[in-house]
Protein backbone atom coordinates (compact mmCIF):
# COMPACT_ATOMS: atom_id res chain seq x y z
CA UNK A 1 0.00 0.00 0.00
CA UNK A 2 1.56 3.09 -1.17
CA UNK A 3 1.33 6.47 1.35
CA UNK A 4 1.92 9.11 -2.23
CA UNK A 5 -1.01 10.99 -1.07
CA UNK A 6 -2.35 10.69 -5.09
CA UNK A 7 -5.58 12.83 -5.15
CA UNK A 8 -7.07 10.47 -8.09
CA UNK A 9 -7.74 13.25 -10.29
CA UNK A 10 -6.64 11.12 -13.03
CA UNK A 11 -4.65 13.48 -14.74
CA UNK A 12 -1.37 11.14 -15.40
CA UNK A 13 -3.69 8.06 -16.62
CA UNK A 14 -5.00 10.39 -19.44
CA UNK A 15 -1.62 11.97 -20.30
CA UNK A 16 0.12 8.30 -19.75
CA UNK A 17 1.93 8.55 -23.49
CA UNK A 18 3.96 11.20 -21.72
CA UNK A 19 4.35 9.16 -18.96
CA UNK A 20 5.62 6.51 -21.10
CA UNK A 21 8.14 8.54 -22.88
CA UNK A 22 10.07 10.00 -20.23
CA UNK A 23 10.14 6.65 -18.40
CA UNK A 24 11.52 5.12 -21.49
CA UNK A 25 14.53 7.39 -20.66
CA UNK A 26 15.21 5.70 -18.26
CA UNK A 27 14.64 2.12 -19.18
CA UNK A 28 14.38 2.09 -23.14
CA UNK A 29 12.93 -1.73 -23.26
CA UNK A 30 10.29 -0.77 -20.77
CA UNK A 31 6.55 -1.48 -22.93
CA UNK A 32 3.75 -0.40 -21.22
CA UNK A 33 1.46 -3.13 -21.60
CA UNK A 34 -1.92 -1.38 -22.16
CA UNK A 35 -3.28 0.51 -24.91
CA UNK A 36 -3.05 3.92 -25.23
CA UNK A 37 -6.04 6.39 -27.26
CA UNK A 38 -5.18 10.15 -27.76
CA UNK A 39 -2.91 9.86 -24.33
CA UNK A 40 -5.58 8.40 -22.06
CA UNK A 41 -4.84 4.72 -20.76
CA UNK A 42 -7.23 1.98 -21.86
CA UNK A 43 -7.56 0.98 -17.85
CA UNK A 44 -8.71 4.19 -17.08
CA UNK A 45 -12.71 3.50 -16.61
CA UNK A 46 -14.76 6.66 -14.43
CA UNK A 47 -11.47 8.37 -13.70
CA UNK A 48 -10.05 4.71 -11.51
CA UNK A 49 -7.72 2.64 -12.87
CA UNK A 50 -9.47 -1.19 -13.24
CA UNK A 51 -5.79 -2.76 -13.16
CA UNK A 52 -4.66 -0.87 -9.89
CA UNK A 53 -3.02 -4.21 -7.72
CA UNK A 54 -1.04 -5.02 -11.13
CA UNK A 55 -0.45 -1.73 -12.78
CA UNK A 56 2.95 -1.49 -14.44
CA UNK A 57 6.59 0.16 -12.33
CA UNK A 58 5.79 3.57 -14.29
CA UNK A 59 2.45 3.96 -12.03
CA UNK A 60 3.97 3.04 -8.96
CA UNK A 61 5.78 5.87 -6.79
CA UNK A 62 7.14 4.15 -4.15
CA UNK A 63 8.64 0.55 -6.84
CA UNK A 64 10.04 3.30 -8.92
CA UNK A 65 11.59 4.98 -6.04
CA UNK A 66 12.80 1.49 -4.54
CA UNK A 67 14.09 0.39 -8.33
CA UNK A 68 16.20 3.52 -8.97
CA UNK A 69 17.59 4.08 -5.14
CA UNK A 70 16.05 7.68 -4.88
CA UNK A 71 14.96 8.99 -1.03
CA UNK A 72 11.33 8.18 -0.88
CA UNK A 73 10.11 11.49 0.85
CA UNK A 74 12.26 13.62 -2.30
CA UNK A 75 10.28 11.46 -4.53
CA UNK A 76 7.12 12.39 -3.03
CA UNK A 77 7.54 15.90 -2.85
CA UNK A 78 9.31 15.57 -6.51
CA UNK A 79 5.79 13.72 -7.76
CA UNK A 80 3.50 16.17 -6.26
CA UNK A 81 5.33 19.02 -8.11
CA UNK A 82 4.89 17.32 -10.97
CA UNK A 83 0.99 16.33 -10.60
CA UNK A 84 -0.25 19.59 -9.46
CA UNK A 85 2.15 20.86 -12.71
CA UNK A 86 0.05 18.46 -14.58
CA UNK A 87 -3.12 19.43 -12.99
CA UNK A 88 -2.42 23.19 -14.18
CA UNK A 89 -1.30 22.43 -17.65
CA UNK A 90 -4.74 20.39 -17.92
CA UNK A 91 -6.92 23.16 -16.02
CA UNK A 92 -7.88 20.46 -13.44
CA UNK A 93 -10.43 21.38 -10.74
CA UNK A 94 -8.55 22.83 -7.95
CA UNK A 95 -9.57 20.56 -5.45
CA UNK A 96 -7.51 18.24 -6.56
CA UNK A 97 -4.57 19.99 -5.85
CA UNK A 98 -1.87 18.29 -3.37
CA UNK A 99 -0.78 20.57 -0.50
CA UNK A 100 2.80 19.18 1.07
CA UNK A 101 1.94 20.46 4.57
CA UNK A 102 -0.42 17.67 4.99
CA UNK A 103 2.12 14.74 4.01
CA UNK A 104 4.92 16.38 6.16
CA UNK A 105 4.77 13.34 8.57
CA UNK A 106 5.02 10.88 6.14
CA UNK A 107 8.18 11.97 4.50
CA UNK A 108 10.41 9.65 6.97
CA UNK A 109 8.16 6.55 5.92
CA UNK A 110 9.88 3.44 4.59
CA UNK A 111 8.97 2.27 1.17
CA UNK A 112 6.10 -0.23 1.25
CA UNK A 113 5.87 -3.36 0.26
CA UNK A 114 3.31 -3.35 -2.58
S1 LIG B 1 -1.60 13.16 -11.50
FE1 LIG B 1 -0.92 12.70 -9.44
S2 LIG B 1 -2.69 13.12 -8.14
FE2 LIG B 1 -3.44 12.89 -10.23
S3 LIG B 1 -3.98 10.71 -10.42
FE3 LIG B 1 -1.89 10.94 -11.12
S4 LIG B 1 -0.62 10.48 -9.33
FE4 LIG B 1 -2.70 10.92 -8.61
S1 LIG C 1 -2.39 1.28 -15.64
FE1 LIG C 1 -3.81 2.30 -14.26
S2 LIG C 1 -2.56 3.73 -13.06
FE2 LIG C 1 -1.38 3.13 -14.89
S3 LIG C 1 -1.83 4.71 -16.44
FE3 LIG C 1 -3.29 3.02 -16.73
S4 LIG C 1 -5.10 3.60 -15.57
FE4 LIG C 1 -3.39 4.84 -14.85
Amino acid sequence: MSNFPCSACGCCCKNADVAVERYKLLDPDFIFPYKIEDGVCSKLKDNKCIVYNRRPILCKVDRLAEKYNIELGWFYSANIDACNKMMDDNNIDLKFRIYKLNIVSNFDIRISNL
